[in-house]
């Protein structure tokens, strides 16, 4: 099975990070979300992307010095440098300290998807495939897979440990994304019950369970979404 293509994304305005990564994720591409440069190098470092789409000005680090970091260790991903369009000599420093590519905001996202393909087909290797449970996860939505097979839900790569209620749960959902489930129906459908009153809570203890093992913020979750008054929705 071929791998997802990972992007990470590094920019710290949120709605051009969630543009991106709606826009990418429906060309195929799994995405990584970093909002400064200190946390962009980390990810560059921990979730080996295959392609990097990096802004400038950056808090923390700036885009410039992520970049001349990653090749400085001999990181050799592709990355595109996201400029503004007032700031042309950018591109030319962008270039010289080992940018692949520039694109200039405000970018058309037909043309951005194009040298994200591009760069990646440029330098694409033959990577062989090692056959672990974790690259033979679904793909879900954001960065989370699940293996079907061995029960296994992936974060990023990394194995989630979910009891089986939560796994069961989690599995429900996103299957039936962005469909919005009452407490009742999702005793009725995951846990097998009819209607059994204050058990109902149980579905929302479980819910509160699951974001914080599988949520990068569960505060503010990103896949198990709550539809107020009336019951819980996988987001994709
Ligand atoms: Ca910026």
């Amino acid at each position: 099975m071929d791998k997802q293509k990972c992007i990470l994304i590094v920019e710290d305005e949120k709605n051009i990070v969630d543009i991106l990564r709606f826009n990418l994720q429906r060309e195929g591409y799994d995405t990584r979300e970093a909002y400064d440069g200190a946390d962009g190098l980390d990810k560059a470092r921990s979730e080996n992307p295959d392609l990097i789409l990096l802004d400038v000005m950056l808090p923390k680090m700036n885009g410039f010095d992520v970049c001349q970091k990653l090749r400085e260790e001999g990181n050799n991903v592709p990355v595109i440098i996201l400029t503004a369009r007032e700031e042309e000599a950018d591109k030319v420093l962008g270039l010289e300290i080992g940018a692949d590519d520039y694109i200039t905001k405000p970018f058309s996202m037909r043309e951005l998807i194009a040298r994200v393909g591009a760069n990646i087909r440029r330098t694409a290797m033959a990577a062989p495939a090692a056959a672990t449970a974790a690259d033979a996860a679904m793909p879900v939505a954001g960065d989370l897979a699940i293996n079907t097979d061995s029960h296994q839900v992936f974060r990023g790569g990394r194995a989630i440990d979910l009891t089986q209620r939560e796994y069961e749960l989690l599995t429900f959902l996103a299957s039936h994304p962005n469909k919005v489930y009452s407490r009742v129906d999702l005793m009725e459908q995951v846990w097998n019950y009819g209607y059994v009153g204050d058990d109902v809570r149980t579905v929302d203890v479980t819910v509160r369970r699951l974001r914080e093992k599988i949520e990068e913020n569960p505060a503010s979750p990103a896949y198990i979404l709550t539809r107020r008054g009336v019951g819980y929705y996988f987001f994709a």
